[in-house]
């Protein structure tokens, strides 16, 4: 029999970069909560750089109301918010972030550079960080009102997770759906999405409108079949909107944008009922294009539940889905008979 091993504490800087792979698992990830972050901070127009797929370099500039330059100092420590103050305000929370953990993740696995102006100050600030900690003291600078977060070389400390995410072209795939996603559902902030010196590949306007945002990134095929719908129920206590296809728009694989009080989130129940829903009117092995915003009563969503927080539990999930679904079905039913009147018309 061999001798047990010693049990020994970690030491800081393993334990804080093993929790960040947690939170960043890739690039697209990383610019989500910064997305989240930036629109937080109010700002109305946010436009994104990256190089690599985001692996050498991720930047995005907003104009919201900054960082003040006394916060420098603790922003990247882990657990240091604006947001939350008790463990009780989660269940009335409003903001994306609420425990301080982005910006820290980002700083132990990335090099990071922070700049940024506030509405009373007469500067901008910028400084570097590494692994939770300012890498020197702000510097003053000239710049513009609003934050601009620079993320270089993602998982420079992290080799395994390096190499499994080798294609750039795919890393960026999954940055522009992120992006495309997030102009959709704030139509209304701007947004640009684009590969260091190029062109952009996204581009929204600032006070623009869902369908015309959906048109943008998703083409016209899908935005001249689409039909708004919206329902409220008081039993359960939601909301939900968005945008669904007709019976003349298919596609092979479904397109479920969901946001769950505002999150962009999977629910595999709701995506799988809607597209059952649509077998009936497609044709086989076709799938619908669906935008839903979903409202729930903030204490019946547990949005504590993942790192990523990409999985959002909520109360009465069946029934709510179910009440969703049937009223999905009730509008296809519409535009189906109007369809068929139309063509026979
Ligand atoms: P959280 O969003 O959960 O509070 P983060 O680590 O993402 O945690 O951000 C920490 C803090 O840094 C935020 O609470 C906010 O005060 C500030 N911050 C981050 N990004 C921005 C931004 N783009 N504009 C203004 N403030 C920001
Ligand atoms: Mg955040």
């Amino acid at each position: 029999m061999s001798e047990a091993p010693i049990i020994k504490k970690l030491e800081e800087t393993v334990i804080n970069r093993i929790a960040a792979g947690e939170v960043i698992q890739r690039p697209a990830n990383a610019l989500k909560e910064l997305i989240e972050n930036s629109l937080d901070a109010k700002s109305t127009n946010i436009q994104i750089t990256v190089k690599n797929g985001g692996l050498k370099y991720i930047q995005i500039q907003d104009n919201g109301v900054g960082i003040r330059k006394d916060d420098f100092s603790i922003v990247c420590e882990r657990f240091t918010t604006s947001k939350l103050q008790k463990f009780e305000d989660l269940s009335s929370i409003s903001t994306y972030g609420f425990r301080g953990e982005a910006l820290a993740s980002i700083s132990h696995v990335a090099h990071l550079t922070i700049q940024s102006k506030t509405a009373s100050e007469k500067c901008a600030y910028r400084a570097q960080f590494i692994d939770g900690k300012l890498n020197g003291p702000p510097k003053l600078i000239a710049g513009n009102q609003g934050t601009q977060i620079i993320v270089e070389d993602l998982f420079y400390n992290m080799n395994v997770r390096k190499r499994a995410l080798k294609s750039a072209s795919e890393e960026y795939q999954k940055i522009a759906d992120v992006v495309g996603k997030y102009a959709i559902h704030n139509a209304s902030v701007g947004f640009s999405l684009k590969k260091f010196g190029e062109n952009n590949d996204i581009r929204t306007p600032v006070g623009s409108n869902q369908t015309d945002n959906i048109r943008t990134i998703y083409g016209n095929s899908i935005a001249r079949e689409l039909t708004e719908f919206s329902l409220e129920d008081d039993k359960y206590k939601f909301k939900a909107n968005g945008q669904m296809t007709n019976v003349n728009y298919s596609t092979k694989r479904m397109n479920f944008l969901l946001f769950i009080n505002h999150r962009l989130v999977e629910c595999q129940s709701l995506k799988k009922s809607i597209d059952q829903v649509y077998t009936n009117y497609l044709p086989k092995n076709m799938h619908p294009f669906i935008y839903l915003s979903l409202k729930l009563d903030p204490k019946n969503v547990d949005v504590n539940v993942h790192p990523t927080k990409h999985e959002v539990h909520f109360l009465n999930e069946e029934q709510i889905v179910e009440i969703i679904t049937a009223a999905v079905e009730k509008k296809l039913l519409g535009c189906n008979n109007s369809r068929v009147y139309f063509t026979q018309a």
